[in-house]
């Protein structure tokens, strides 16, 4: 349990800054990004408009601190749309070692 719904949840309200999805949208497309993360498509738009923006160090974004990292361990992605202009930060960070991976 850390900051999961801080992380999605802020910037929904009317304070200042740029649009972010709220958190149900960040859940989706939290669970998009790890079913296939080359294929993510926004909820409110559909396929081909999220990029991913950057993965950062999800420690470091805990202290506020924006640390540019591998997507690997604990990490944040961030994601961005095209066409509505909403960001996404998700932390995935994982305690369990379980990983299952498909050789894609
Ligand atoms: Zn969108």
């Amino acid at each position: 349990m850390s900051d999961f719904k801080d992380q999605l949840g802020s910037g929904f309200d009317d304070a200042a800054g740029p649009p972010e999805f709220d958190m149900q949208d960040g859940l989706a497309l939290a669970l998009s990004y790890l079913e296939d993360p080359s294929n993510v498509p926004c909820p409110r738009c559909g396929p081909n408009t999220i990029e991913v923006v950057a993965f950062l160090d999800a420690p470091s974004m805990e202290r506020g601190t924006a640390v540019p990292t591998k997507p690997e361990g604990d990490y944040t992605v961030v994601l961005y749309c095209h066409s509505c202009g909403r960001a996404a930060a998700l932390d995935l960070s994982r305690d369990e070692g379980t990983e299952d991976r498909d050789a894609a």
